[in-house]
């Protein structure tokens, strides 16, 4: 979608797969067998559309989902990060108690970019004590080499643009 938010950016939008049926499906599937054999105690969903595919793969992996918000949308105790953009920084919050120690968990989001917004959610799990077992991606922007701020993780995207 070109000029979205703003004049001059070209925005990812997911919502034409969300709302066909048989692709969502398709895709739900594609993630659960891959993950379906990794023991996955936790699935984290970044804020917003994380939760769509995070809380659909906890569901069928039997696995927890915990959110990863913006400051100031979580009731409880909460760690926060806070992560440099290209222009000033953003913060993410995860409940304290949302992770136990060596659990197993994977990183859900619909697009990867530039990596700062993942980067700061494995931070945010490590401090729990999570183990970070993987992130997987809907979209991911390769030319923004988002990637190399993950690495030493393994990565999965669905959909790769140069
Ligand atoms: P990063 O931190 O990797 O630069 O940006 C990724 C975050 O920004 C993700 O949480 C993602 O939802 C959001 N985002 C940035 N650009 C787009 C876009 O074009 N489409 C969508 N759907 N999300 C985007």
């Amino acid at each position: 979608m070109p000029d979205f938010p703003k004049p001059g950016i070209l925005f990812y939008d997911i919502t034409t797969l969300l709302k066909d049926a048989a692709a969502f499906r398709a895709l739900t599937d594609d993630l659960t067998a891959r993950y379906q054999d990794a023991r996955i105690d936790k699935v984290v969903g970044i804020e917003s559309r994380g939760f769509i595919f995070g809380g659909v793969l906890a569901g069928r992996l039997g696995a927890g989902f915990v959110p990863v918000r913006k400051p100031g949308k979580l009731p409880a105790d909460c760690f926060e990060v806070k992560y440099s953009l290209e222009y000033g920084s953003n913060t993410l919050a995860i409940h304290r108690d949302a992770i136990g120690s060596g659990e197993r968990v994977l990183i859900v989001d619909d697009l990867l970019a530039t990596g700062g917004t993942a980067e700061a959610t494995i931070s945010l799990v490590r401090q729990l004590g999570g183990d970070v077992v993987g992130l997987d991606f809907l979209v991911e922007l390769k030319g923004l080499k988002g990637r190399e701020k993950l690495a030493g993780y393994p990565v999965h995207s669905t959909i790769l643009y140069s």
